[in-house]
């Protein structure tokens, strides 16, 4: 048996098919796959909530002492803890996508967060996905990966992800495509941590690969 811990980390915009890709290699690999994002949305929903704007630092700075974002494996698959509650039901919503960004912006929840995510790959071989994953949280992986499509894809995927979900709420597709637009121009163009490729990730554009070329493509590079 290979004892080798290693990591799999791979960034990329909202729709890009990035957790799809880190879940389907985590799988082949026969790894842990931690999805990152699920954490901010944890603490976004705990603003929306309280009723707390999601971009005020201050307050936002005032719950996090006591606020627990943990992560548990049931079957393999992630679920995300809010303070104990099981919370990974919750977090899909557009409302929760938007507030997740907002939180995520915020220096102390990126420490908190990121803390974390470094103490799960100290001890386990896994596939991490985020927006800073590669730079930020595993700057020494072994594997890096930067995924994305085109915008018209990457709201397609979500808009029938969404639609199957039933948490769509009514939106249109265009009101879907400027709203990732604004998630993903905020996630750039934040002063900590922002989504951007790392130098030495290798991009992988999926806009023309289905869920299956789109896990080759990975594997190629990281053999197995
Ligand atoms: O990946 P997902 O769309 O679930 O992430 C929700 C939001 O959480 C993103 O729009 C981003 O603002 C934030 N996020 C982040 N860093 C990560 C993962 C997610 O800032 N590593």
């Amino acid at each position: 048996m290979n004892e080798r811990i290693f990591s799999v980390a791979i960034d990329g915009p909202a729709g890009a098919g990035k957790s799809t890709v880190a879940k389907g290699v985590a799988k082949r690999l026969g790894i842990v796959y931690v999805d990152t994002g699920a954490m901010y949305r944890a603490i976004g929903l705990k603003t929306v909530r309280l009723g707390i704007p999601s971009d005020d630092a201050e307050k936002v700075g005032a719950i996090l002492p006591d606020t627990e974002v943990t992560l548990g494996f049931i079957d393999g698959v992630q679920h995300v803890f809010l303070d104990g509650e099981d919370v990974s039901g919750l977090i899909r919503t557009q409302e929760v996508s938007n507030a997740a960004s907002k939180v995520s912006a915020i220096p102390e929840v990126r420490f908190k967060m990121v803390e974390l995510q470094q103490k799960l790959a100290e001890n386990t071989s896994l596939t991490m996905d985020g927006r800073d994953i590669c730079q930020y949280v595993l700057p020494n992986a072994e594997y890096k990966f930067f995924v994305t499509a085109s915008p018209d894809a990457r709201t397609s995927r979500r808009y029938k992800e969404l639609s199957e979900k039933g948490t769509l709420g009514g939106m249109t597709f265009n009101e879907l495509l400027v709203e990732m637009n604004e998630r993903d121009k905020r996630d750039s163009g934040r002063d900590c941590m922002p989504l951007k490729k790392a130098p030495d990730a290798i991009l992988i554009d999926t806009t023309y690969m289905n869920i299956e070329e789109s896990i080759d493509a990975v594997m190629r590079y990281i053999g197995g």
